[in-house]
């Protein structure tokens, strides 16, 4: 259903009324829920992230100098979003989880601010992984990324695991790295189990994240899009909010 004749704060009573008469509320973010908090998104024009051709998994695994570009790539885009804090959106969503009202989130941001806005660890779904940490591909060791710049800036070369020698890499999944599949499988089961879906801040053009909000869908839950720009599964879904997300979540967390 497209919702060009009404207003703003109409469609925000429109969602109000379909959270209230929610059970379980399922939320898909994507990278529009962190632009209020100074992250840059993936696809709006002039993004330092389609600044440079990304660097795949087969190739950051065949080659030294990919990895080392990986990095300094990494640490430059941490430079530019240091310090980002949870937006309005992040802080609207953690409040329908502590109050029972959302089983959790399914994110395929990499940024950490839905649990920095205090949605405990294992109620965020994380698709395509956290570039907060990194992590040992061969032993799985956590390790933290002021340590791996410290030894990157102070060798040249891509630091390896100090357990096992082996590669580490930043905790993200990268173009052509397999999907992480136990959190694949708590995505979908989240899709099935909800009764509203909604789909905040993402362009819904990767796949396969944005299966989720057609299998909420199809699946008898109703589908809420919430994004500046039109989606393509707008015609599919129940009700569309072309705004920014903190008008319309701000609010509406304020009464909830
Ligand atoms: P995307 O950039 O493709 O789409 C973001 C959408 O959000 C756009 O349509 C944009 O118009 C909209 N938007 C931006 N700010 C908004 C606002 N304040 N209010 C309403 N709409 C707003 O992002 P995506 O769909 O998440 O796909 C990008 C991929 O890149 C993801 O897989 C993600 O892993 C990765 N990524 C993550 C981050 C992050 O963690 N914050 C940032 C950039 C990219």
């Amino acid at each position: 259903m497209q919702n060009d004749h009404e207003t703003l704060a109409e469609l925000a009573d429109a969602l109000r009324a379909m959270i209230a008469q929610g059970r379980r509320v399922v939320a898909f973010t994507g990278a529009g829920i962190s632009t209020e908090s100074g992250v840059p998104d993936f696809r709006t024009p002039g993004s330092p992230w389609m600044a440079n051709k990304p660097i795949d998994f087969g190739e950051w695994m065949a080659s030294e100098e990919a990895r080392c570009e990986a990095w300094r790539r990494k640490f430059r885009m941490d430079d530019i979003y240091a310090g980002a804090r949870p937006s309005t959106g992040h802080r609207a969503l953690a409040k329908l989880v502590a109050e029972g009202k959302s089983p959790g989130i399914i994110t395929q941001n990499i940024d950490g601010l839905h649990q920095a806005a205090g949605i405990p660890d294992d109620k965020v779904i994380e698709l395509h992984g956290n570039g907060t940490y990194a992590t040992c591909l061969s032993c799985g060791l956590r390790h933290e990324l002021a340590d791996v710049r410290r030894a990157f800036e102070a060798t040249g070369q891509a630091p390896t695991c100090t357990a096992c020698g082996g590669m580490v890499k930043s905790a993200t999944i990268s173009f052509g790295q397999a999907m992480p599949e136990r959190a694949m499988g708590r995505a979908r089961e989240l899709a099935l189990a909800c009764d509203l879906f909604l789909a905040i801040g993402s362009s819904l053009v990767v796949y396969p994240a944005a299966g989720f909000p057609v299998l909420a869908k199809r699946n008898g839950a109703r589908l809420v899009i919430i994004n500046r720009e039109r989606t393509d599964l707008d015609s599919f879904a129940d009700l569309v909010i072309a705004g920014e997300i903190g008008d319309v979540l701000g609010p509406l967390a304020a009464t909830h």
